[in-house]
């Protein structure tokens, strides 16, 4: 039957386009269904940051989690170049996290002696040293964190080539198409309509980030954390690593360019770019690279993050509605944890063994999230 497929995504963002993938690759006619184009939403708003140890100052299951999708970096780059022919821009400079004064500091220590604790490489660096590395860095630099394995791709490029290898292995995939709700008979999902057609499947996965949530019962809503970027084009390259302090961070891409970013603005939906945040944004990136000053802004852009109450995403079965599952609230690190992601949930739609640690934190109907929710409400 034509509209009948193995599993249909619902979402064409680096989540929905990494779990096609896989499901795709181990043989199942997969669907993609996209409201607008792939990558549209915040896959593309990203910076691209792997921040597997960057993004974390103390143990959690998404540390973990992170880690293990960060080691899958190398080998995806090449199997998605050969399969899509798209470079996903891969590089691995590690991350220096800046401190201007003692208190700063402290913090940066704290976090290099956990880093290493969990065996990862963390170096503090005297201003001296990490200006050795990074010539570009401020005088006024009290010291740095540099985490050496944590790296960073172009967002959009990667979505795009996720979806492109999903299709190569023969997935399908409507964009401009958007899921209106789901057919569900006697507590087993039968597949989704959307306005042109009704779509069959054995499964259906939700991946519709910060939205869609209409989709799904109340309980596994999603909390937007809008956040706005710059794109800043350079006569000439005045660093390779990604450069981070308190509120900004920047990011150094092909072409001599560099990502700004970024503003968290909880609540909020809108692509609106603030004054105030661009204002906020570019001094905070001349006080760590002061000749950014005479950089061009070449553009500007928000997206919108998919938090969730306890800050850890979705991944799993809807309780009581066989074969619906829900891969969302990915939050700052969707980038980072896609390819992880789409094997895990490719395992579990094929009632493969997981780690019962990640079954446990990111199943939907968690304790964790419910807690954060009855504190929120206080
Ligand atoms: C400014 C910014 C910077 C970031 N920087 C980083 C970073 O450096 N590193 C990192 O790892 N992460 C970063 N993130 C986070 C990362 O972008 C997200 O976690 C990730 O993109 C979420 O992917 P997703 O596929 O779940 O959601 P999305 O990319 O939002 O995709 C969801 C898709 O679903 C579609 N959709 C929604 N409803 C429907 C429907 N009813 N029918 C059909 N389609 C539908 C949407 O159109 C959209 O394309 C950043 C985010 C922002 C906003």
């Amino acid at each position: 039957m034509k509209n009948q497929f193995d599993q249909i995504i619902v979402g064409g963002g680096v989540i929905g386009c990494s779990i096609a993938y896989q499901l795709a690759k181990r043989g199942y006619r997969v669907l993609i269904l996209e409201k607008n184009h792939i990558g549209c939403e915040a896959s593309s708003a990203a910076a691209g940051m792997l921040g597997a140890q960057g993004e974390f100052t103390e143990r959690s299951p998404l540390f973990q989690f992170a880690q293990e999708s960060r080691a899958l970096f190398k080998d995806l780059s090449e199997e998605l170049y050969e399969k899509s022919g798209i470079d996903i821009q891969y590089i691995h400079k590690g991350i220096m996290k800046l401190a201007f004064h003692q208190q700063q500091y402290s913090k940066l220590k704290t976090i290099a002696a956990f880093q290493r604790e969990e065996g990862n490489p963390a170096y503090l660096l005297s201003r001296e040293e990490a200006r050795q590395m990074e010539p570009g860095l401020t005088e006024n630099l009290h010291a740095v964190l540099y985490l050496p394995n944590d790296g960073q791709v172009s967002a959009c490029h990667l979505t795009k080539a996720f979806s492109l290898a999903a299709c190569h292995h023969g997935a399908v995939l409507q964009e401009q198409e958007k899921v209106s709700g789901l057919l569900v008979e006697n507590g087993t999902v039968q597949g989704v309509r959307t306005i042109e057609a009704a779509y069959y499947a054995d499964q259906v996965v939700i991946a519709t980030g910060a939205f869609g949530d209409e989709l799904l019962p109340e309980d596994y809503g999603t909390l937007p954390m809008k956040g706005e970027c710059l794109l800043l084009e350079l006569d000439q390259e005045l660093f390779r690593s990604t450069l981070w302090m308190e509120g900004c961070y920047l990011v150094p891409k092909q072409g001599k360019k560099v990502i700004v970013g970024a503003s968290s603005i909880a609540g909020k939906t809108n692509k609106h770019v603030h004054a105030a945040s661009v204002q906020r944004l570019l001094s905070r990136a001349q006080k760590m690279v002061p000749q950014l000053a005479e950089a061009r802004i070449s553009s500007f852009w928000a997206g919108v993050r998919p938090a969730t109450a306890d800050e850890l995403p979705y991944l799993g079965e809807i309780p009581g509605v066989k074969g619906l599952y829900v891969a969302k609230g990915h939050y700052r690190n969707g980038i980072l944890l896609s390819p992880i992601t789409g094997i895990y949930m490719a395992d579990l739609i094929e009632k493969k063994p997981v780690n019962p640690f990640y079954y446990d934190r990111f199943r939907v109907d968690r304790q964790s999230n419910k807690r954060e929710k009855a504190g929120e409400s206080k």
